[in-house]
Formats: structure tokens, sequence, C-alpha cells
């Protein structure tokens, strides 16, 4: 059985629409696929409707968490939530808040951009976005189209990196309390690429065991972004605190270069996931 349990669409910042995805993930060879688009659901309709036969479907999301350390500046952080109850109403307002944060936040990147010159519109951006999550890739796609930056990377190591004067901070969940929503809606929480310092600033293996005593309850080990041993230190991790463990590809469509499929879940770890799960159903035949 092949399971990749951490997937983007359009709806996101991926570049397939929820129905391209189900069937790229057919045609990879995969049984299970996650679909965890950042801080929303709106996927999940669209993936019911077109799921291929044969093909299993995990309801999730990648919610945007920040981790608050007691002598440095906040660490943003990616919670993974399975099978949660998608009405849940507690759950269901803070992702309200945070697509209204991101919605804001790339406008005030893009009108500042535009006041020094750099041909990008915020209109034409929200246009384009599908009514969607607005994030960086969508501004990021604008100024190569604009010719200002030649790819998506260059543009993420000028003009959007977290150090260009055009950067501006997230208002993210405390990554304590995206647990508890996960948790009181049902839903298993995983913590997405714990170690992966290409990304920047990671947590200590403190900040993982205050995540578990909030409810944490599994730790995303095989991911394309972390080594051999990074990998081996997050397994070490979950073993020491009961954690389950996962294995993605955190596909974008063409926005990255890994392929569905490219790191996978082990089969018993998946049972004991959805095991776990009591606020939504798998998408199967
Ligand atoms: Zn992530
Ligand atoms: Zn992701």
């Amino acid at each position: 059985m092949r399971i990749d349990l951490h997937t983007h669409s359009s709806v996101s910042d991926g570049t397939d629409s929820p129905a391209e995805l189900l069937s790229t993930a057919a045609a990879a060879g995969l049984d299970v696929v996650a679909l965890t688009d950042h801080d929303t659901t709106a996927g999940w309709g669209p993936a019911a409707e077109a799921r291929p036969a044969g093909l299993t479907v995990v309801p999730g999301m990648e919610l945007s968490c920040r981790w608050f350390p007691d002598d440095q500046p906040p660490i943003s952080v990616h919670l993974l939530g399975y099978l949660f109850d998608p009405l849940h109403a507690a759950f269901v307002a803070e992702r309200a808040r945070l697509r209204e944060e991101r919605l804001s936040r790339g406008e005030r990147i893009v009108v500042a951009l535009a006041a020094d010159g750099h041909p990008v519109a915020w209109e034409a951006i929200l246009e384009r976005s599908a009514g969607g999550v607005v994030g960086r890739p969508h501004i990021a796609r604008a100024l190569v189209e604009a010719g200002v930056v030649s790819s998506v990377d260059d543009a993420f190591a000028t003009l959007l990196h977290h150090r260009s004067p055009y950067y501006v901070a997230k208002a993210d969940t405390d990554v304590r309390e995206g647990i508890g929503l996960v948790r009181a809606a049902g839903g298993v929480p995983v913590f997405a690429h714990g170690m992966a310092r290409s990304r920047g600033r990671v947590v200590g293996d403190g900040a993982i065991a205050a995540m578990v005593d909030a409810g944490l309850l599994g730790l995303e080990v095989d991911h394309p972004d972390h080594t051999a041993e990074e990998r081996d230190h997050l397994r070490n991790l979950a073993a020491v605190h009961g954690l389950l463990t996962t294995g993605s590809s955190d596909y974008h469509g063409t926005n990255k270069r890994t392929p569905i499929g490219a790191c996978t879940t082990d089969p018993g770890q998946y049972e004991a996931l959805i095991a776990a799960a009591t606020g939504s159903t798998l998408l199967s035949d």
C-alpha cells in the first residue's frame, strides 16, 4: 500500500485542482492520499466528487501555527490535522480568522511592492486565486509574469524573503491551541516537517514535548525537506513519546519540484492514525 499524507491543491498554494491532484495521485500508483490545503477545507467537497475508484482520500488540512519560545521571537510551525469535523464551531472560527489574516497580509505585501513601482496589482492576483487562499506563491507568480524576477524561487530569495523590506509577518495560531482545536473536532494532529532547517528556524525537543502535553498524536518524519539524520532523530522522539510517524511528498503541483508520493507513510502507522480519528470519515470505495 502506498500512502502520501500531505498534498496541496489550487485551493491553497498548489497548482493542481483537487480533481487533477487525485488523478495525479492515482496515476502515480498511490492507494491513499491526504488533501491538506493550508487553513481551509474548501477542497474536501470537490475531492469527494472527483475521487477516482480505488483511491482512498484522507480529508485533512495544514494549519499555520506559531511556537512562542521564552527567549526568542516566535517560530512559524505547521500542524497537519486529519479527519476532524469540518463544522466544529471554534475551529471554523479560527480558520476564518487565519484566511482573513492571510488575505490582508498578501494585500499589504502587494500594495507595498506596487508603491515602489513594481508592476503588480492586488485585484489581478486576487481574481486569479479562484476564491482560495492568497499566499506568497500567487504573488511570486505575478512577479515572474511581470518580468520582475526570473522564477518563483528567485522571488522567494529576494522580494518575498523574510528579510525583505516587503515582508509582512503572519498572526498565526499558537500551535498548542491548534492541537487542541484539531482534537476537540475529533481529528488527529501531526507536527509537519518539524526539523526542516532549510525552511527556517525549527523548534527543539522541549517544544515537541510541550506539544505532546497539548495532545499531539504524531510527527511527520519522512518529508522531502528532512535529512536522514533529522528523520532518525524524529523517529526516536516519536518512540519516546509514543507518537505516530507519517511520510509525505508535501506535493504542490508545479510550484515545487517534488513529485507526488516522493515519501510515503507506513501502512501500520496509517491504520493507527485513522483508528484515532472520530471527526469525519475517509473518502473511499
Ligand atoms: Zn508546511
Ligand atoms: Zn504543506
